[in-house]
């Protein structure tokens, strides 16, 4: 049990850290801290740490873990305020989305004697603020951490005992390939979500009411992507600009492959195509990452 744990930025992911330690009994004391003035008076009424402070200096000060759970554009402005009241011996970490942006706006701040580990759990809904929290969030979820060149061994192994009492399992990986990895199965089709959901929108001949009723033909599973956090992805693809780029070419060529075949009449390319894609489907459900029940477990098509 640690003695003190920070965390700034008090949404979902915040949240629902403070929930998960506190289900863990991961540390006698957590701290949140939140820009918004707003958003710390309504965690204080929903109690899932046991201070708010008002100032960042008193919620870093003293703590064993500070965890950064704001938008990874928030980082540059936050690591100059804190890192002088961070404590010797201390771990430095975060759930930022992205690894490498992160790497470099924050080690430069990193005073000597903390241990900076950067961190990130694959999970997550599409709601925002402290009251979208919760405390299974993490369970079975993948955690990964990205120590930098130089961490501190026990360091690294004390905040992957941490991940895995808030429930996560946890893996070690580069940040450059930590990167690639999430632009692909996260970044990529947050985009592609986002974009298809806007064509609708903009599509004259289909109206709306008509895009709302018929959506169970495939198309609400990606408004249900769509609706994620605006800033927070704005943030990502900004701050994951090359790999983003990388994968989004090979997207984009795979794509012109699938729209030749349509032209061509190419119904075995289709088929083949999509006999391959289904079987990683089934692979996701295999290692538990997602439930067999048709239709995603939902009662209604
Ligand atoms: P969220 O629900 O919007 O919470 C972020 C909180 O940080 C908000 O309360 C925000 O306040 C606050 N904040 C903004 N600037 C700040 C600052 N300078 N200092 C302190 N607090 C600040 O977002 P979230 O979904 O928890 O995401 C937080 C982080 O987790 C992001 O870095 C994201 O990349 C990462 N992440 C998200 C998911 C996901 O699925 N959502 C999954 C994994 C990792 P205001 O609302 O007033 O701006």
């Amino acid at each position: 049990m640690m003695q003190k744990i920070a965390i700034i930025g008090l949404g979902l992911i915040g949240s629902s850290i403070a929930h998960a330690a506190r289900r863990g009994a991961l540390a006698k004391q957590v701290v949140g801290f939140d820009a918004s003035a707003d958003v710390r008076g309504r965690a204080a009424k929903l109690g899932f740490c046991d201070v708010i402070a008002d100032d960042i200096a008193d919620c870093v000060k003293d703590a064993e873990l500070v965890i950064l759970c704001a938008p990874v554009g928030a980082y540059p402005s936050i690591a100059p305020l804190i890192a002088p009241h961070l404590a010797q011996g201390a771990i430095l970490s975060d759930v930022g989305s992205v690894k490498g942006a992160v790497i470099r706006d924050i080690g430069p701040h990193v005073p000597p004697g903390v241990h900076f580990i950067p961190a990130h759990p694959i999970a997550g809904t599409e709601y925002s603020g402290p009251e979208a929290g919760f405390s299974s969030l993490f369970d079975g979820r993948w955690a990964i951490l990205t120590p930098v060149p130089g961490s501190d061994e026990a360091a690294v192994k004390k905040l992957r005992a941490f991940w895995q009492g808030l429930g996560s399992q946890v893996d070690v990986m580069d940040a450059a390939h930590h990167d690639l990895v999430l632009a692909i199965t996260s970044h990529l089709p947050h985009l592609i979500a986002y974009n298809i959901v806007g064509t609708a929108h903009d599509l004259e001949q289909v109206t709306e009411g008509e895009v709302i009723k018929y959506s169970a033909g495939g198309f609400r599973d990606f408004t249900r992507i769509a609706a994620s956090d605006p800033t927070m992805w704005r943030d990502v693809f900004l701050n994951n600009r090359e790999a983003v780029l990388e994968v989004l070419g090979r997207f984009n060529e795979d794509l012109s492959q699938l729209t030749r075949a349509i032209r061509n009449n190419d119904g075995q390319m289709l088929f083949d195509f999509f006999t391959r894609t289904r079987a990683i489907r089934r692979a996701i459900i295999d290692v538990g990452q997602d439930s067999a029940a048709p239709n995603f477990g939902r009662n209604k098509s």
